[in-house]
């Protein structure tokens, strides 16, 4: 396990970790360590992830990305990058 070497895993925000799903994934990464996280590039490097919103495929290159053709917003725990973990937060997800 490569961890960002924090421990988020004990809870930041309301019910969402690591491990969550979907929007409460990306509500989580999105507030980790204050929003400090989400604009930092992947420490694997980009991913190439099929948008799960319009099926466009999009290089997400930090942990917290929007997809450039219809805007859908994805994220990724960043203890385990990987293409099979990015989440996508739905259709009518806006970040704050
Ligand atoms: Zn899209």
């Amino acid at each position: 396990m490569s961890g960002c070497g924090c421990n988020t895993v004990n809870g930041v925000g309301a019910g969402g970790g690591p491990f969550s799903k979907g929007k409460e994934l990306v509500e989580f990464v999105y507030n980790a360590h204050d929003g400090a996280v989400r604009d930092q590039p992947i420490s694997a490097g980009p991913l190439e992830v099929i948008c799960q919103g319009c099926d466009t495929s999009f290089a997400l290159v930090t942990y917290v990305g929007i997809c450039p053709h219809c805007g859908g917003v994805h994220a990724v725990a960043p203890m385990n990058p990987t293409v099979d973990n990015v989440q996508f937060a739905g259709k009518s997800f806006v970040l704050p």
